[in-house]
């Protein structure tokens, strides 16, 4: 309990209901941030994240939002200012898979993971921004994919939006380093989530082959680095892609 680095702070966290988001939500509360939850439609996993938050002496709501929807993405910011007092912490963790080969990929499962995956990023980015530049500081970290940057077979609209997401990342990086705002991204390779149980077995066998270490990873290994980017000690780190994979991508 003595561990607070992040008392006072309020961080915002998409997709907090499961998975890395879940897990990046519950360590920023342990090192003493409020958190706003967001999350689609799984209302009772969002609010059980919320209680176990709580847990750790911190403020925290539940906010639900359909980032598909750019507007109601941004309005995400509003939202947590009024609900915790504050906004220092962005994680843009929400995403959404629509796999198919790039012949078969339709329209709409191009256009889906695009909105939800970067254009909802940069809405968030952007009205983040605005409170970040008048304090004076803030700490933005994107939750990108290795897909993002080696590229992945069958997945060409995940890949261009997580490819964005870094490209959106180094360049706010430069806009607003002045500041004293730092936007980071965090790259996860193979990580056991909901994400990846859809995943057939084969796909499994083949990915766990080419994971230097070996093994699948955990979510919590994943959250660790994007508190890392939100930690005092990472002030002096902006524009960088962290990459958790396992080796994957090395
Ligand atoms: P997950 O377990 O599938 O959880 C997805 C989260 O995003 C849920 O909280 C979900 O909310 C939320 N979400 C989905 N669609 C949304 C929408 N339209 N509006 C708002 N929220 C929405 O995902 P994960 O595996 O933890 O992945 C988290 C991030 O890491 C994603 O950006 C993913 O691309 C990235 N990533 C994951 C892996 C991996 O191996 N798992 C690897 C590389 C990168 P509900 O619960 O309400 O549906």
């Amino acid at each position: 309990m003595s561990w607070r680095p992040l008392a006072g702070q309020v961080a915002l966290v998409t997709g907090a209901s499961r998975g890395i988001g879940r897990a990046t939500a519950l360590a920023l509360a342990e090192a003493g941030a409020c958190v706003a939850v967001g999350y689609n439609s799984r209302s009772e996993d969002a609010e059980a994240v919320a209680v176990e938050i709580r847990g750790h002496d911190v403020a925290a709501v539940a906010l639900d939002a359909d980032l598909g929807d750019s507007a109601v993405a941004a309005g995400l910011v509003a939202r947590t200012i009024a609900a915790l007092g504050g906004l220092d912490i962005v994680v843009n963790n929400a995403g959404i898979t629509r796999d198919n080969l790039a012949l078969r990929l339709s329209d709409t499962e191009w256009s889906e993971v695009i909105a939800v995956d970067l254009t909802a990023a940069f809405a968030i980015c952007r009205a983040a921004l605005r409170p970040m530049l008048r304090q004076r500081h803030g700490r933005i970290i994107n939750v990108s994919s290795i897909a993002g940057v080696m590229g992945n077979p069958g997945q060409a609209n995940y890949s261009a939006a997580k490819a964005g997401l870094i490209g959106l990342t180094k360049a706010l990086a430069r806009e607003v380093a002045s500041r004293s705002i730092t936007v980071n991204a965090v790259a996860p390779g193979f990580i056991e989530t909901d994400m990846t149980l859809a995943l057939g077995e084969s796909v499994k066998t083949g990915a766990l082959a080419s994971i230097p270490l070996g093994r699948i990873g955990n979510p919590a290994e994943v959250a660790a680095a994007i508190r890392f980017l939100a930690l005092p000690e990472a002030s002096y780190i902006t524009g960088h892609v962290l990459q958790v994979d396992g080796g994957l991508g090395a």
